[in-house]
């Protein structure tokens, strides 16, 4: 098929951050955006040319999004499988039902890394009280009980320390069928992150190195400090599963790295991620045009880092006495603000995002770290609590 060219209308089904950050870059490319999304005033929403309000199982809605655009992608995993195959009749979807369907369900997802001969976590499948002892006896404790489907930042998860507390935890997370995994003693997480383009080639952004605080991505640093051949592994891991998905556009894997240097797979993300959100002002071509250049079929552009980075998560406790104040962003000059416009502030959710760039002088860690605890305790600018 031939490429779809700047002009063409690129849809995606989900208007959070990540659909923002894509039709960024997209529009700067020449794309036209549309959208489909709950809240047409989304993060992604307030940078489209087109909203369509609609929840992501209303398959008329997304329908009217596919006649829209010449290519549909999505920012969330959690469009239904079904929602897909629908549109994919009439307009070119990446990625396509088939990878959601495996992707979104976690079991399926375990059995076809497992299939794929990649490294994982010892997992067994829960969908009943029998099932819930046997992987308590298989497994082995402390494990984590993750529900099957719409996890996602430690949501849909209880981590169970004995076999005394099997049944609290599956009640904990609303006894839905679910995946058991040993909980791993890791040394550190990193993510492989790559692009893979219509006619099959694989780009690599560099690997990160992730810090999670209650399950919930803290900071990256790029490029993770692993050894080559770690590092090696790790990308083979990733394209292998990426290849046999049949993906087309940015995908992630996270992985745990063990004290004793081998890797095993925590999950896939068949999208860009927040631990490439260093790419898009480190990295010569960002996660997100890469990610609008495989969809369109164009050439993938060069992922390469142009200075170490790193990136610290804003998420909503920072919003708990106002919008936070930012004078110790603006005071670091290689430190870049990226803020999504969500109108409401929660805790753990994810409202922006800190990007340092390594100048020379300073270590971006530090700064990042200093910024961070700055943002803690200074005292709001306003007590202006944002709408919603
Ligand atoms: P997930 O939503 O599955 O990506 O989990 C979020 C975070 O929880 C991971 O990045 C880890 O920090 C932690 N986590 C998840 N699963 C495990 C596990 N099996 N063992 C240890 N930590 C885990």
């Amino acid at each position: 098929m031939s490429a779809i060219l700047p002009g063409a209308t690129i849809g995606f089904l989900g208007g959070g951050q990540l659909a923002r950050m894509m039709a960024l870059e997209a529009r700067r490319m020449g794309y036209r955006i549309a959208i489909l999304d709950p809240d047409p005033d989304g993060p992604a929403g307030q940078v489209a040319d087109h909203c369509i309000e609609g929840s992501f199982d209303d398959v008329d809605a997304a329908q009217r999004l596919a006649e829209h655009s010449q290519v549909v992608t999505l920012d969330t995993e959690h469009i239904p499988a079904e929602v897909l195959e629908r549109i994919e009749k009439t307009t070119p979807v990446r990625p396509s039902a088939d990878v959601l369907r495996i992707i979104q369900d976690r079991l399926n997802q375990r059995r076809f890394i497992e299939a794929q001969g990649a490294p994982q976590v010892r997992w067994a499948a829960v969908s009943d009280p029998e099932s819930l002892k046997e992987a308590g006896e298989s497994i082995g404790f402390p494990c984590i009980l993750k529900t099957r489907r719409s996890g996602y930042d430690g949501k849909g998860q209880a981590r169970i320390e004995r076999a005394t507390d099997l049944a609290d935890g599956w009640e904990a997370i609303g006894k839905a069928p679910a995946v058991m995994e040993a909980f791993v003693d890791f040394d550190r997480e990193i993510s492989t992150l790559l692009a893979r383009g219509v006619d099959g080639e694989i780009r690599f952004h560099p690997l990160a190195h992730n810090d999670h605080r209650h399950h919930i991505l803290h900071i990256s640093r790029a490029p993770a400090d692993v050894p080559p051949e770690m590092a090696r592994q790790a990308q083979e891991i990733g394209e292998g599963l990426a290849t046999a998905l049949g993906h087309i556009g940015m995908i992630a894997a996270e992985l745990f790295v063990k004290r004793d240097g081998s890797l095993l797979v925590n999950e896939i993300a068949p999208r860009t991620h927040n631990s490439g959100h260093y790419t898009f002002g480190a990295c010569v071509t960002s996660q997100f045009e890469q990610h609008v250049r495989a969809t369109c079929g164009l050439p993938l552009g060069d992922p390469s880092l142009q200075r170490p980075a790193v990136m610290l998560n804003l998420l909503g406790d920072l919003w708990s006495g106002g919008e936070p104040d930012w004078t110790s962003v603006w005071s670091h000059p290689s430190a870049h603000l990226h803020l999504y416009g969500k109108a409401s502030a929660r805790p753990g959710r994810k409202m922006g995002h800190v990007l340092v760039v390594d100048d020379g002088k300073n270590d971006p860690g530090a700064v990042a770290e200093k910024i961070y605890q700055d943002l803690q305790g200074a005292a709001p600018r306003a007590s202006v609590a944002r709408a919603g």
